[in-house]
């Protein structure tokens, strides 16, 4: 299946218009999505209706969606509370993300990814991975990401390709980008199923979504609605 791809899917924004992206150039898409115990709960389980609200939104996008795929990876979740902790004390980052934050988290992700599109038969692997708003993250970065490609692909004699199409947008190029794969009924699916809130917040309902309107993931989110909104208007 040179041109099935397999997504890397947590529910969010970006990787709710990562998997429209993929369903508009690919033939077969698969999501993965890891478990680490992390945050909430809540995020696992927009997973399913927002897989179904992208698909539907793409002309032929349901026929192309395949397989969901959950890796338990609860050992990330041990690290974060003991090793990583031992040493420095629990605080709050200037960019509101605990300091038992896993380093190099996306490393382990696409290693995983890797693994899982060699067993599938996936070329193309396609992450929401964007140096724009989250310069404070360096597996985030595009030179990252390219080493990981290359590393992927000596490490497991393939030629995999890693996608980033949200590397260098802005939070309100992304809404654009999903008005321009799925139109208005992409923007809705997105702004109305996915969750992006550190605090899990899925009862607050905003004109950008839910979420606390409190940390900085709300934040963004907001800014970048708002500025996607204004530029349409
Ligand atoms: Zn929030």
């Amino acid at each position: 299946m040179t041109d099935a791809a397999l997504v890397l899917f947590s529910g969010g924004q970006d990787s709710a218009t990562c998997l429209a992206w993929a369903l508009e150039r690919f033939g077969h898409v698969e999501t993965v999505g890891f478990h680490y115990g992390q945050r909430h709960a809540a995020e696992m389980d927009v997973r399913g209706p927002v897989r179904r609200g992208v698909a539907a939104a793409l002309p032929g996008g349901e026929a192309r969606l395949g397989e969901d795929h959950v890796i338990d990876l609860a050992v990330l979740g041990e690290m974060s509370e003991t090793a990583l902790t031992r040493d420095a004390e629990i605080a709050m980052r200037d960019d509101g993300l605990p300091n038992t934050f896993v380093p190099g988290r996306n490393l382990i992700f696409l290693t995983f990814a890797g693994a899982l599109a060699y067993r599938r038969g996936c070329r193309h692997i396609v992450g929401g991975m964007c140096e724009t708003d989250f310069s404070g993250y360096p597996d985030c970065r595009d030179d990252t990401i390219k080493a990981m490609q290359l590393a992927l692909n000596l490490g497991m004699d393939r030629r995999f390709v890693v996608h980033t199409p949200l590397m260098w947008l802005t939070k309100a190029q992304s809404w654009s980008l999903a008005e321009q794969l799925g139109g208005g009924m992409l923007v809705d699916v997105i702004r109305e199923r996915t969750l992006t809130c550190y605090n899990g917040d899925t009862e607050t309902v905003h004109d950008w979504g839910m979420g606390c309107g409190e940390c900085p993931a709300c934040g963004l989110r907001r800014d970048g609605y708002r500025e996607y909104r204004s530029a349409s208007d």
